[in-house]
Parts: C-alpha cells; sequence; structure tokens
C-alpha cells in the first residue's frame, strides 16, 4: 500500500479522499491555490503545497506544477478526484511517466472514452443503443443541417469533448440549424480545444440513469447498480439516489451488462460510470465518465461499499476482493447537492463567507466549507453534499426532507429552501422524475411564502423598531411613527423562514402608527396598502432579548392581528407568533462586497476590482474626493442584486475608471484610490 498520495484537487471531494487516506493509514498531500491558503481541504490534510494564483488554469490545472510537487513530497500515487484534470489523458500519462501512480483508468480508456463520438462508435459496435443521431467526420453546416433534417427536430448539438453540461443546444426548426452549429462549434473550441460537434435527437422527458463499474488491474469487473440523477438544473445534476425508483431486476440486468460490455472492451480498470437516458421504455447509451462521479456517496451508501478506498486499493495493485453476486443493493441513498446559488434569479452563483453552517448529527456530509469560510468565485459553487439512508426510498426521503429542514446555512445565498422544496413535492415523493423536472414544476415563487402580516411584522421590527431617532428628536427608538417625517420611506429586507423579502414603509402625514406599506418576494407582490402598527410595551428579557407585542392591521380589514415577538437587542433577528405558528426572521445581509472574498475585489490597497461581471449602477463620489475607510464608492450590479463597493481605507480617490452604466468584467479596476 502506498505511505503517501497527494489529492489533486479541492472542496469536498479533496476533503473526503483525505478521510479516505487517514482511515487507510495513508499520508494525504494537498495542493492549493492562493483564494485557497486556508481552505478546508487544506485542513484536513497531512501536508500542504501552493502551486499558484487563484483561477484554475494557473493552479489546479497545471499538472507540470502537481506532478513537480508530488515528487518533491516523497508520493507515490496521484488521485485527481473529479473536474479539473481528472479526466485529461495527458495528464494521467505525465503521471506515469513520472513514476508515479495515477489512481484511475489507463489513459487509453480516458482517450476513448473521454470522446462522445468515440464512445458513441464503440456502443454501437457492441449493440449498445445510442440516441438516434450523427456523429460522423464531416461537420460542415451544410451536412449537419442534412442530417438534422434526416433526425426529426428538436436536435441536440454536443460538443464532442464537452462535459458538466456545457456545450450543448436545442435546436426547434431546420431554419437555425446553421447559425447554431457555428455558435456550437466556437463555443466548443474555446472551452474544449476541439471544435467536433455531434447530433442528437433531444428527448423532451428523459430520465438521467448510470452504472457504477469497478474493475481491477486483472480483468476483474463488476457493477455496483445504478444511480438515477434525473433531477438536474442546466444538464448538471442536483439530487441523485441509488438504486432508481423505475429501475426493476430486469432493466438492471440490461444496462448493467452493457455497462460492463463497454467497460471491458475500453480496457477499463478503478471506478467508472456508463451513463444512460431513458424515455418511453427505452435506455440509450450517453457517455462513460472515466472518474469518481460526484454522486458516488449514494452508491455507498446503497451497497455498503466504499468507493474511494476501493480506487486507492485497486491502484495499488489489489485484486478485487468481492464477487458480483456479493454487491447487494440493500438500502436506498440519496444526495443533495449544497450549492451557493440563488434558485431565484435562474440558480446563478453566488460567493461569499459563510457565517454558520450546521446540520443534524446522523446525516452523512460531505462538506468543503465549514463555518467562517469563503465561498471563492473561481471554481464550482458546490458547497457540501448531503447524504442519507433508509430501508427503502420512503424511508430515505423522510430523512433527507428531515436532515434538510434542521440544517442552517448562513452567508451567501443557496439552494437550501429550494432543496426542501425539492424533496416534499409530490411528484417528487411519487418518484416521477425527468431531466426537465425543475424547469416544469419550479418557479421561484414555488417556495412557500409566508402569510402578509408576518412578512410586514418583520419588516417593521427590523426597520421601524430598532433604529435610533435623529439626534433632535426624543423618544425611545422603539417606538415606531413617533419622530418620522411623512414621506419620508423606509425600507427593510427581512428573511422570513428563509425566504427574502423587501419591505418599503411611508410614514402617513397626521396619522401615527400609520404607514403606506408595499411588501413583495421578487416579483411576487405580498402586500400594498395602509397598515397600522403598534409595538405595544416593551420588555427587556434575558440573554439581551426584547419581548412585545406587535399589534397590525391591514387597510379594508376589520380584524386586528396581535402577534407576540422576541427581538434581539441588536436588531438582527426575532420570532414572530402568528396563531399557533412560530416564524423566525432576520436582517438580510447587507448587499455589500462584505459578502464577497476581500481578496477578490482588492488587487492591492488601492486597487478596486469589480468583484462580479455586471453594470455599474451608481457612482457615489467624484474624482479627488476624500473618503473614509467603508464609505460606499460605487453600486455595481450583478447577477441581478446590487454590491456596494466600499473604501478599503481613508483616503482620496484618484480615479475613477467606469462612468455610471458601463459594463464590467470580473477583475477590472472600477477606481484607484490613494492614501
Ligand atoms: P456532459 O458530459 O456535459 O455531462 P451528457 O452527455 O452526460 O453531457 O449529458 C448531460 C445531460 O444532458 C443529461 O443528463 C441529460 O439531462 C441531457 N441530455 C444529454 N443528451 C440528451 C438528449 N439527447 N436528449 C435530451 N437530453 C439530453
Amino acid at each position: 500500500m502506498f505511505n503517501k498520495i497527494l489529492i489533486a484537487n479541492r472542496g469536498e471531494i479533496a476533503v473526503r479522499i483525505a478521510r479516505a487516506c487517514r482511515q487507510m493509514g495513508i499520508l494525504a498531500v494537498a495542493v492549493y491555490s492562493d483564494v485557497d491558503k486556508e481552505a478546508l481541504h487544506v485542513r484536513s490534510s497531512d501536508e500542504a503545497y501552493h502551486i499558484g494564483p487563484s483561477p484554475a488554469a494557473e493552479s489546479y490545472l497545471r499538472g507540470d506544477k502537481i506532478i513537480q510537487v508530488a515528487l518533491e513530497a516523497g508520493c507515490e500515487a496521484i488521485h485527481p478526484g473529479y473536474g479539473f484534470l481528472s479526466e485529461n489523458a495527458a495528464f494521467a500519462r505525465a503521471v506515469t511517466d513520472a513514476r508515479l501512480v495515477w489512481i484511475g483508468p489507463p489513459p487509453e480508456a480516458i482517450d476513448l472514452m473521454g470522446s462522445k463520438i468515440d464512445s458513441k462508435l464503440l456502443a454501437q459496435r457492441l449493440g449498445v443503443p445510442t440516441v438516434p443521431g450523427y456523429n460522423g467526420e464531416d461537420q460542415s453546416a451544410e451536412r449537419l443541417t442534412e442530417e438534422a433534417n434526416r433526425i426529426g427536430y428538436p436536435v441536440l448539438i454536443k460538443a464532442s469533448a464537452g462535459g458538466g453540461g456545457k456545450g450543448m443546444r436545442v435546436v426547434r426548426d431546420s431554419a437555425s440549424m446553421a447559425e447554431s452549429v457555428q455558435a456550437a462549434q466556437r463555443e466548443a473550441l474555446s472551452a474544449f480545444g476541439d471544435a467536433a460537434v455531434l447530433l442528437e435527437k433531444y428527448l423532451e422527458r428523459p430520465r438521467h440513469i448510470e452504472v457504477q463499474v469497478l474493475g481491477d488491474n486483472f480483468g476483474k469487473l463488476v457493477h455496483l447498480g445504478e444511480r438515477e440523477c434525473s433531477i438536474q438544473r442546466r444538464h448538471q445534476k442536483v439530487l441523485e439516489e441509488s438504486p432508481s425508483p423505475i429501475v426493476t431486476p430486469e432493466m438492471r440486468e440490461q444496462i448493467t451488462t452493457w455497462a460492463l460490455s463497454l467497460a471491458k472492451a475500453a480496457g477499463y480498470t478503478n471506478a467508472g460510470t456508463v451513463e444512460f437516458i431513458y424515455q418511453d421504455g427505452q435506455f440509450y447509451f450517453l457517455e462513460m465518465n472515466t472518474r469518481l462521479q460526484v454522486e458516488h456517496p449514494v452508491t455507498e451508501e446503497a451497497t455498503g461499499i466504499d468507493l474511494v478506498t476501493a480506487q486507492i486499493r485497486i491502484a495499488a495493485g489489489e485484486a478485487l476482493w468481492f464477487r458480483q453476486e456479493d454487491v447487494r443493493l440493500d438500502k436506498h441513498g440519496i444526495e443533495v447537492r449544497l450549492y451557493a446559488e440563488d434558485p431565484e434569479h435562474e440558480f446563478l452563483p453566488s460567493t461569499g463567507k459563510i457565517a454558520h453552517f450546521s446540520c443534524p448529527r446522523g446525516v452523512r456530509l460531505d462538506t468543503g466549507y465549514t463555518a467562517g469560510d469563503w465561498i471563492p468565485q473561481y471554481y464550482d459553487p458546490q458547497i457540501a453534499k448531503l447524504i442519507v439512508s433508509g430501508k427503502d426510498r420512503t424511508d430515505a426521503v423522510n430523512a433527507i426532507a428531515f436532515a434538510l429542514g434542521e440544517s442552517k446555512i448562513e452567508g451567501p445565498r443557496t439552494n437550501l429552501d429550494f432543496l426542501r422544496w425539492l424533496v416534499s413535492f409530490p411528484e417528487f415523493r411519487a418518484g416521477n422524475l425527468s431531466t426537465n423536472f425543475i424547469d416544469e414544476y419550479y418557479s421561484p415563487g414555488a417556495l412557500a411564502l409566508a402569510p402578509a402580516p408576518v412578512v410586514i411584522g418583520a419588516g417593521a421590527l427590523l426597520a421601524l423598531c430598532w433604529r435610533k431617532p435623529p439626534a433632535n428628536q426624543t423618544g425611545s427608538p422603539f417606538q415606531a411613527g413617533g419622530w418620522r417625517q411623512a414621506g419620508q420611506a423606509i425600507m427593510a429586507s427581512p428573511v422570513v423562514s428563509g425566504v427574502e423579502y423587501r419591505c418599503v414603509f411611508s410614514a402617513q402625514a397626521g396619522k401615527p402608527g400609520c404607514w403606506q406599506v408595499s411588501a413583495s418576494h421578487g416579483a411576487d407582490e405580498v402586500y400594498t396598502g395602509q397598515v397600522s402598527l403598534s409595538f405595544g410595551d416593551l420588555e427587556r428579557r434575558r440573554a439581551r432579548r426584547v419581548g412585545g407585542v406587535l399589534q397590525l392591521q391591514l387597510d379594508g380589514e376589520a380584524a386586528e392581528y396581535v402577534m407576540p415577538f422576541l427581538f434581539t437587542a441588536d436588531g438582527r433577528d426575532g420570532v414572530l407568533d402568528f396563531g399557533s405558528q412560530s416564524f423566525a426572521f432576520e436582517q438580510a445581509p447587507a448587499l455589500s462586497t462584505e459578502r464577497l472574498n476581500p481578496a477578490v475585489h482588492l488587487k492591492n490597497e488601492d486597487t478596486l476590482e469589480s468583484p462580479m461581471p455586471g453594470k455599474v449602477l451608481k457612482v457615489l463620489i467624484a474624482e479627488g474626493e476624500q473618503v473614509e475607510e467603508s464609505q460606499p464608492l460605487l453600486i455595481i450590479e450583478a447577477m441581478k442584486m446590487e454590491f456596494v463597493v466600499r473604501a478599503p481605507h481613508d483616503g482620496t480617490v484618484a480615479t475613477i475608471h467606469y462612468p455610471e452604466g458601463s459594463q464590467v468584467a470580473v477583475g477590472d479596476v472600477l477606481a484607484e484610490m490613494k492614501k
């Protein structure tokens, strides 16, 4: 067995591999980029080496540097994880040329199966069904259009060297074919260095079902059953399970036989996945992934076989220690991927510091981050995976719903609420899945909204209750209305039970305690109209909390809502009772660069870089102006959110590079300061 392994990856998978090493008494060596200096994968390893700047191309994709580190650190093998260099045959060859062991399949198998065209040809030779399509050499727009007309629309154009759901386009008619072909080829060339595309009939409601295989270096190959990964957004998986709710023993026999024949023909060893799509009773081979998959834990839960330690044992030269008939899908495993992304805004990635992160005991948490860590903008926005198992699917679905309900994460926007919605949605519970599930059933408004009085009450407590009155006015800060100017609008962004709202309160002239209120969630209106509000007598409670009773009446309604509340004395969060229900609420994190990695927007002390691609919405200062530390300088609108770029220190604004309305890219220098 090895003494020391280098893990050429980051995030949860690097942490996961380091754990496997520890279990096996092997030393784990991490590599890291600038931004990952203190990342969890570094903290979880025995040794760690810096390999370059934050962009992946200059660090985690620098195969030469990684091999050099492995040699200098005295490692005997390299585990590539998934993504980055894991399916790079040239890197696998360079590793073996350096007399290190590659923990993965032979480079020839990566070459063959890494090409969607070549692997499809192999499948066709072996009689494994493939999606009707065209994967020929003639790449002219005329020929591809002709073939698309033959296949019938809609047609999917795929990059042969593509992956991760990238480089795919659906074309719905002949007229737009030529233009789409050219765009797809351009994209494929720039993203994957290979312009070749293939065509496939686009299936409208398929399911994604894949088979895990494992082979040793002595010709023995087994399968570990299937996983279903149909829940996807942008062709990327969000929730996976094993076994699939629709696969019968006969279907399993069929697809695993196909998977093993493909793996055998490719000379495959170590762990790999043969992917199929399924529609109307028919399976079609999609591609083979020649590496460990993100979703491997559901197979581990279902079979009890640890795939990462198995990979290491196989690479170290051990023969497979179990037979096919020993592999049983005894349990049902489910994994959900927790992403830093905004389901309300097309699942766009977000970044930021994790203020709090917890999940209940007994749930397997494969995470790349803990509370206090930053999620950098350079890599995949996956934070962690929650994995559960149960004796059957119902049991596992209940377990994951419980796990998600009890988990808490604060800081960046995440898909936690979306995942909660997903696992409680009736069609999901019934196992009626397809890769279009999210598009079909989910709309941002699908997340249950809190009742209007609760939203307004939480907004009022945050915005009106704790603000200090202006210096020339007297009165308690816990008094709404009295000292307000009529017409003055006050905004609040309460997060109630995890969903963010926006409330605007305008005081009404001559009517103390009466406000014009507009409350909304994204584009959805929660309430617009007049509201009378009073906070009653407030009592200080233990643990720096203030308690009281909020009375609230909506315009035109006879009933008055009486809602007891508890509120922290710093005015940031609390609990509001509405009937028999209690609603937790908190102030939404400020829309400012504090939510971003500070290393991202400061090249050096005086250079302010744009943290996001976006538009300069407002320039709040002029050149030559004196500013104080953390004074807002510019507002960038990015990913439909506003970011305030603040002064890093006291000083003078030397130059402003972009006027209002300019488009900026990540890293563009927005302004420069002088001390
Ligand atoms: P990648 O290598 O980028 O992951 P895949 O070929 O594995 O690409 O496909 C990823 C996803 O794209 C599938 O899970 C499925 O949702 C969708 N997809 C791929 N091919 C088709 C097709 N012919 N029809 C419909 N959806 C498809």
